[in-house]
């Protein structure tokens, strides 16, 4: 970096390490040198523009927060934050790296799924809390994919915590939380107008994916909750994140936990988990 400006500096430092919250950005970098970076088209490829600029965001919801792009109406910045929560937000708690490690996995995963030619609208992650996104119309239901009875199943059936569905099963439920996210029949989805044709299809795919790579890591992957949306174009993409926080990830052959029910039962620290969960992916991925 020998004859380099020190707004220079600051974009390489950018580039480097990706890393760089927003927050220091707005906090430590003075404003002559933020117009200096933001006006030489030189400092200025998407990426580093995408991660500068702040908006309020236009979606807050439990643990993330929706960003617009400047300049790129098809696009989202999708914020993780350190936050958890549980029972439709009546059990919360903030614990450091949580975001960024939730983060890191759904980028992870989501490449991964990639790889299998399933699109999702997951295009890069700019910093380590910061996914950068297609913007979608989400659709209003969640789709859940079992492969082995916990949770909500064995609370409503007569089944019980452990048993295996072969094949998996998929279900829906309303993505209000308003209602408590109630499960719903396909024909009340039908009525809803959402086609569940291509949502069970692209579940069962995606399980297959992900139950290979967790097999691989030597963890049986229990169920998993998904989301899609639309583009402007009327395309499918799955949205969301994919993380110990959406799906629930036990030691294989056994029911010890490296996913949120170790929060939602006071049973342990989600991060150590998920940070295990996320070092073991890496050594598949
Ligand atoms: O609660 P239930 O057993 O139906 O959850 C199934 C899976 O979906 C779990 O992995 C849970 O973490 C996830 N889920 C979610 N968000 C919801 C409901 C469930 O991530 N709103």
């Amino acid at each position: 970096m020998g004859n380099t400006s020190p707004a220079q500096k600051v974009v390489s430092i950018f580039y480097h390490y990706k890393q760089v919250p927003s927050s220091l950005w707005n906090t430590f970098i003075p404003n002559t040198m933020k117009s200096e970076i933001k006006a030489n088209p030189n400092n200025n490829p998407d990426k580093l523009h995408r991660m500068i600029v702040s908006h309020p965001p236009i979606l807050e919801g439990k643990v993330k927060s929706v960003y617009e792009v400047e300049g790129e109406a098809d696009k989202v910045l999708i914020e993780f934050h350190d936050r958890v929560t549980a029972g439709n937000g009546a059990k919360e708690d903030y614990i450091k790296d949580k975001g960024a490690t939730c983060c890191l996995i759904s980028a992870l995963l989501f490449e991964k799924l990639a790889s299998h030619g399933i699109k999702s609208h997951y295009i890069d992650a700019p910093s380590l809390t910061r996914m950068l996104c297609k913007k979608l119309t989400i659709l209003p239901v969640e789709v859940i994919c079992r492969n082995i009875a916990a949770g909500s199943v064995v609370k409503t059936t007569t089944l019980s915590e452990g048993t295996l569905f072969n094949p998996p099963i998929v279900e829906f439920f309303l993505k209000d939380d308003s209602k408590n996210d109630p499960l719903l029949t396909p024909d009340r989805v039908r009525l809803m107008g959402v086609d569940t044709k291509p949502l069970i299809e692209q579940a069962l795919e995606i399980n297959n994916v992900l139950q290979t790579l967790f097999t691989l890591c030597g963890i049986d992957l229990v169920d998993f909750k998904l989301e899609f949306g639309y583009d402007a174009h009327g395309d499918l993409f799955l949205a969301d994140e994919l993380s110990p926080d959406n799906m629930r990830l036990w030691k294989k052959g056994s029911r010890e936990r490296f996913d949120k029910d170790l929060f939602r039962k006071d049973e342990g620290d989600i991060v150590t988990a998920y940070k295990y969960i996320l070092k073991l992916l890496r050594q598949f991925v």
